[in-house]
């Protein structure tokens, strides 16, 4: 018989393969049907990292790579139903989420992941990349208060930033500065993500202790970029999914989100351009860990 040791192994037609026993992450986010963003991207990035996946499915959206047409956001108690049950039966080792919908969603399920004590990463969905809003005003706050002091990992863009910290960085100092601001909300570590500052594509990661890194990546032309956000979060996650032992340390941090940041690029970087629109990223780059 097959056995999920983590080490590698023959199967009975002799192919090796390793499989990580517990890695298992969840995401709780909306359905993307072109598969570029939301849960398809998460789950697709969790497999590439050999991650068992699973989703909770906060609402739908009918859209492709042209635009968001529409938004169905689920009934919350739907979706409470749906996370109680796959955590009480399958244990995640870490946890993301991605499009909520509405305050009420975010309300409830921030409330319910405060009695799961796995790394939780926030990646505050507030408007598609072609610039279609998945979020009114009450989400902002309800993110403030309720579900961004209970992460581990924030991962917001600039306009996210910007919106609930409800002032606009210009400089890249005032970026750093908003980064800080958002780590002190709560979360350990908080990635700034992809800022443009004269030219250059900045990321800025914030430590407690007001301790902010700078990462720059080079621009890359074009606009394929749809689902981006959901890869870099999805990637963080799948990453401590398996490579967490005991205890979430800093260095350990370190290493997820300089990894997800360098993947994330690739992934942008090696997109293979479908539909007329944004274009998905490419997630089959992403290696196996
Ligand atoms: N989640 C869903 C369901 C979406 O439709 C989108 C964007 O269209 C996102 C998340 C965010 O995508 P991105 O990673 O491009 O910011």
């Amino acid at each position: 018989m097959f056995m999920n040791s983590g080490e590698a192994q023959r199967t009975e037609s002799g192919t090796e393969i390793t499989i990580a026993t517990n890695a298992v992450a969840l995401t709780i986010a909306g359905s993307d049907p072109s598969g570029g963003a939301g849960l398809q991207a998460d789950l697709k990035t969790f497999q590439q990292l050999g991650c068992y996946g699973m989703s909770v499915v906060t609402l739908l959206t009918v859209q492709n790579t042209e635009g968001v047409e529409r938004v169905e956001v689920m009934p919350v108690e739907l979706a409470a139903q749906q996370l109680a049950a796959v955590v009480g039966d399958i244990a995640p080792r870490a946890i993301k989420t991605g499009a909520l919908g509405s305050a009420d969603m975010i309300s409830n399920m921030a409330a319910q992941l405060g009695d799961i004590s796995v790394p939780l990463v926030v990646d505050p969905v507030l408007v598609s990349k072609h610039g279609d809003s998945l979020a009114d005003d009450a989400c902002i706050e309800a993110y403030r208060d309720e579900l961004i002091p209970r992460a581990t990992v924030f991962t917001p863009n600039r306009f996210e930033a910007e919106a609930i910290l409800d002032r606009k960085c210009v400089s890249l100092q005032e970026y750093a500065n908003a980064a800080a601001e958002l780590q002190a909300l709560g979360p350990e570590v908080v990635v700034l993500k992809a800022g443009e500052f004269e030219g250059e594509r900045h990321h800025m990661v914030a430590f407690g202790g007001g301790e902010v890194l700078g990462m720059s990546t080079s621009h890359v032309d074009g606009k394929n970029s749809h689902g981006a956000g959901c890869v870099l979060s999805a990637i963080i996650t799948g990453y401590l999914a398996i490579k967490m032992k005991e205890e979430l340390d800093r260095e350990l941090l370190d290493e997820a989100i300089r990894f997800a940041v360098s993947y994330t690029h690739n992934a942008v970087l090696y997109s293979p351009g479908l539909g007329s629109g944004v274009a998905p990223v490419e997630t089959r780059i992403i290696p196996r860990i």
